[in-house]
């Protein structure tokens, strides 16, 4: 958290921040635990050593005291003798004859008090760090505490116009990829540079899709706002003149129609992307014969088009792959579309399909119509992108968006190869 964004004092957090210090309550409560086990597991660890350190050091200086040596091959025993109430400390010779035999009660009874005080002053001094050790991490997880606090903050805001814009601002004045005056978001704590790190790329690409999103809704916003503009104008011409003059009404009636099915056509293009974003759109996977599909395409487009001559060109070998018939054949018609739209009258279109140098099955049509700039060919998968050669044609900008959003879900990509006046070539290249 930057120095000048004011922090919420504990004690005048609003309500809804009770179910985050709950939250952080219970990690604070974890990490506490957990400290405490490893302390204690450490305490018992050491108190264990220093008890056979002291057990093997009495026992050694047992038999040093009375034998004056320590030899290895003596064996040694600890036994109970009940009926005396006694432990014996006994060592005998490797010939089995007895060389000492000493009682250990008291010198365990000593052993087990010290190791009890010992105890419980560890014990005490847990207990008195354990309160020190949860402010220490409690200051720890402050500013995730905040972090949580902001998010709270943020998602029970209402969302009108003027918070959006607020939104919008806040967002903009944040450069998460910069240095220098417009500081990328800093809490200030090495520890903290992971979260720092993935917070600041988290604010990237929501700038970045808050922008795309921002500049789609507003671009299909303008580019719906123009057919019903020219319905409303025809609607007034009709109203006003259409009744009488006969000529007037079947210009408005063709209008009319070929702006409806315009606009239809951009809703169902919108609808599809929308439904694609959101994720609502899943692959109906399935074993596709390449061949099959471009001859279908071929067909078709022979059948809707005859003012193109129409070519297709097909490999010997079956050319099978994994994907989605129905979307893949979308995609192919796009572009057979748009050869159709950009390429002169009785002009030939070549549909065909192989396979790449690399071994990938590819898809491709190519016409030998206006072609595009080179500076062009990089926007055309753009959504609303029209070359400014193609505006007096109908079109809305989004058959090639489509088309990438179809092909990207395949984990294919795009071969564009363009010269203005000659023809253009595109490819759909897809993993084998
Ligand atoms: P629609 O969404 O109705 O298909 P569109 O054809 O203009 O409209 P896209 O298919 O996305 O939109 O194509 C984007 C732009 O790319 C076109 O406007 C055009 O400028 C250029 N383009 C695409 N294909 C060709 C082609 N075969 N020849 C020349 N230009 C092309
Ligand atoms: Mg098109």
């Amino acid at each position: 958290m930057s120095s000048n964004q004011k922090r919420i004092p504990y004690r005048r957090r609003p309500v809804w921040a009770a179910d985050h210090q709950r939250n952080m309550t219970s990690i604070t409560r974890k990490l506490h635990w957990h400290w405490m086990r490893k302390r204690l597991t450490g305490f018992l660890k050491t108190d264990l050593l220093l008890i056979v350190l002291a057990v093997l050091g009495w026992c050694a200086g047992q038999e040093y005291t009375r034998l004056g040596t320590i030899q290895i091959e003596n064996s040694r025993n600890i036994f109970v003798l009940s009926s005396a109430r006694q432990i014996y400390y006994q060592v005998r010779s490797p010939e089995n004859e007895i060389l000492f035999s000493v009682p250990s009660r008291d010198p365990l009874i000593v052993l087990a008090a010290v190791v009890n005080i010992l105890l419980i002053l560890q014990l005490l001094g847990l207990l008195f760090s354990y309160f020190g050790e949860g402010h220490r991490i409690r200051r720890i997880l402050a500013p995730i505490n905040e972090m949580a606090l902001k998010a709270d903050e943020l998602s029970r805001m209402s969302f009108s116009e003027e918070k959006f814009h607020l939104i919008e601002d806040a967002i903009d004045q944040i450069h998460p990829d910069q240095t220098g005056a417009e500081k990328p978001l800093s809490f200030g704590d090495s520890d903290l540079s992971g979260v720092e790190a993935a917070m600041n790329n988290l604010l990237l690409r929501m700038r970045e899709t808050y922008r795309q999103q921002a500049r789609f809704v507003n671009d299909a916003s303008h580019e719906l706002r123009t057919p019903i503009a020219v319905i409303q104008g025809y609607a007034n011409m009709l109203d006003r003149w259409g009744k009488t003059d006969e000529k007037v009404l079947e210009e408005g009636i063709a209008a009319i129609k070929n702006e409806s099915e315009h606009m239809n056509h951009l809703v169902e293009q919108l609808l599809f992307l929308a439904r694609g974003d959101s994720g609502k759109t899943s692959l109906a996977i399935a074993e596709v014969s390449v061949k099959d599909l471009m001859q279908e395409i071929y067909e078709e487009s022979f059948m809707i088009d005859e003012k193109h001559r129409y070519r297709l060109k097909l490999p010997e070998d079956p050319l099978k792959i994994q994907a989605d018939p129905a979307l893949l054949k979308q995609a192919v018609r796009i572009l057979v579309d748009n050869a159709a739209k950009y390429t002169p009258e009785s002009e030939e279109i070549q549909l065909s399909a192989g396979k790449t140098d690399r071994g990938d099955p590819y898809l491709q049509v190519q016409d030998m119509g206006i072609g595009m700039a080179e500076s062009e060919i990089p926007h055309v998968f753009e959504r609303f992108f029209r070359s400014d050669e193609v505006r007096s044609q109908a079109g809305t900008g989004l058959g090639l968006s489509i088309a990438k959003w179809i092909v990207d879900k395949h984990g294919g990509h795009f071969e564009v190869l363009s010269r203005t006046e000659l023809g253009t070539r595109i490819r759909i290249i897809l993993p084998q």
